[in-house]
C-alpha cells in the first residue's frame, strides 16, 4: 500500500493553517507547524531549530512520522515528537547548513548523499529566530517555495503573538502565566539533560547539567513607590530586570513572578557555583547607583531544581529560603538545603516524584 504524502492542496493548507492560529501554546504551535509542512513537502521527518539574538540554537524540536501497519494490514502514521535543550549534539552537517543561512538570510540546501538538506530561515520582526529543516530527495518546485515561505510567515507572525502574551508588559520578561503553563515541560527537559549527562557520550558537552531555582524579591520595594512615586518603581523594577537579565547567562529562564518578585532557573555545576551566580547578582543591583532612589537591594531564596521533586515543591522551597533571608535582615541569598542542614527550616517530606 503506498503511503499516502502527497500535497493537501490549498483548501487542505487553508485548513491546517487555521487549526494551527487555533493553538494558544507556543510550544503546540512549533508541533502544529512541523506537522502542517511535512506532509506539505512529503517528507517524514522535520525539525525546527530556535536561536537566541546570537544565533546560539536554544532547542531543537524534531518530528518524526513513520507508517506502522496495524493487525488488520491497515497503514496509519503515527507521530513522534522530541525537545532537546541543547546547542550540542546537532550533526555538524545541519549545524553547517544553519551558519550558511544565518550569513545569507535566505533558505539553503546541501547535499547528503543521495538526498538534499534543506533549510528555511524563520524570523521574528527582522531578526532571525530559528530555522525550519528537512531533508528530501528531490529540490523545492517555485510554488512548494511560495507556500512554504507563506505558511512560516504566518507561523512566525501568529507565535509573536502568543509569545507577546506570555510576557511581562512592562520588563519584557516572561510572566508567571508562562511560567506556570510551561513547568511540566520544563522540568521533563531538565530531567532529560540531566539523564544524558550521566551517558557516556555526552561527556563533551561542557554545559552544566544541574540546574536552580531561585526567587528573587526586590527588598522595600513599597516604600520605593511611597517616596519617590509608582513611575520610578516601574523605573527601577525594568533596571533591576537588565541587571539581572545581564548577570545571568542568556540560556538561563528569567521570569517576573509577581509585582517585584522574579524567578531565576540558572544552570550552574554545583552548589557553589549556583551560589556564586546568585551572589553575582545581587552584589550587581547592591552596587548599582539607580537614578534619585539610589541604592536598592534584593533578597533571594534559591533550591536544586531537582527534576525528581515536583517543580510547585521546588518553588515552594526557593520561597520559604526568600522568606528566611528577609527575616535575616534582607540583602541576602540562601540556599535551602543549607538552611535545612541548619535548622533553620524543617524539610517538608512531599512532592517527590519517580525520575525514569
Ligand atoms: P519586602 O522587603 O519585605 O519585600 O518589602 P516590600 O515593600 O518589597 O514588599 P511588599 O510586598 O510589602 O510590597 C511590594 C510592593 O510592590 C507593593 C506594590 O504596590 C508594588 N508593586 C507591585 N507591582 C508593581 C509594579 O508593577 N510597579 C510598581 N511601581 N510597583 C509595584
Ligand atoms: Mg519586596
Ligand atoms: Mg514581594
Amino acid at each position: 500500500m503506498p503511503t499516502h504524502l502527497t500535497e493537501p492542496g490549498l483548501p487542505g493548507i487553508l485548513k491546517k493553517l487555521g487549526s494551527m492560529t487555533a493553538i494558544r501554546d507556543t510550544y503546540l504551535v512549533e508541533q502544529s507547524l512541523l506537522r502542517t509542512l511535512g506532509p506539505l513537502l512529503g517528507v517524514l521527518e522535520t525539525s525546527l531549530y530556535r536561536v537566541d539574538d546570537n544565533g546560539v540554537v536554544l532547542r531543537a524540536l524534531h518530528h518524526a512520522r513513520t507508517m506502522v501497519t496495524e493487525e488488520d494490514g491497515v497503514q496509519r502514521v503515527a507521530e513522534r515528537v522530541e525537545e532537546i535543550a541543547n546547542d550540542q549534539n546537532i550533526p555538524s552537517a545541519v549545524r553547517e547548513l544553519l551558519d550558511n543561512v544565518r550569513l545569507l538570510g535566505k533558505p539553503c540546501r546541501r547535499k547528503t548523499g543521495n538526498d538534499l538538506l534543506i533549510c528555511y530561515p524563520l524570523r521574528g520582526g527582522n531578526e532571525l529566530c530559528g530555522y525550519f529543516v528537512f531533508q528530501r530527495d528531490r529540490e523545492v518546485t517555485p510554488v512548494e517555495d511560495a507556500i512554504v515561505n507563506g505558511v512560516l510567515e504566518v507561523f512566525t507572525n501568529y507565535y509573536e503573538l502568543l509569545d507577546t502574551s506570555q510576557r511581562d508588559q512592562l520588563t519584557g520578561l516572561l510572566n508567571r502565566y508562562s511560567l506556570e503553563t510551561n513547568l511540566d515541560r520544563l522540568w521533563n527537559l531538565l530531567s532529560i539533560r540531566i539523564h544524558d549527562s550521566e551517558n557516556e557520550n555526552s561527556r563533551r558537552d561542557k554545559t552544566p547539567k544541574t540546574y536552580w531555582l531561585g526567587v528573587l524579591d526586590i527588598d522595600h520595594f513599597k516604600s520605593i513607590n511611597d517616596t519617590y512615586g509608582h513611575i520610578m518603581g516601574d523605573e527601577v523594577l525594568i533596571l533591576v530586570t537588565r541587571l539581572l537579565q545581564s548577570s545571568f547567562r542568556q540560556s538561563d529562564l528569567l521570569y517576573r513572578y509577581g509585582g517585584e518578585e522574579f524567578i531565576a532557573i540558572i544552570a550552574a555545576n554545583d552548589l557553589e557555583s549556583a551560589t556564586l551566580a546568585f551572589e553575582r547578582a545581587r552584589k550587581k543591583i547592591e552596587e548599582f547607583q539607580f537614578p534619585q532612589v539610589g541604592h536598592v537591594t534584593i533578597s533571594g531564596g534559591f533550591s536544586g531544581a531537582d527534576p525528581r521533586v515536583l517543580p510547585q515543591e521546588v518553588i515552594n522551597r526557593a520561597d520559604s529560603s526568600l522568606y528566611a533571608a528577609k527575616h535575616a535582615g534582607r540583602n541576602r541569598i540562601f540556599h535551602y538545603d543549607t538552611l535545612v542542614k541548619e535548622g533553620v527550616l524543617k524539610e517538608v517530606a512531599s512532592g517527590s516524584i519517580d525520575l525514569f
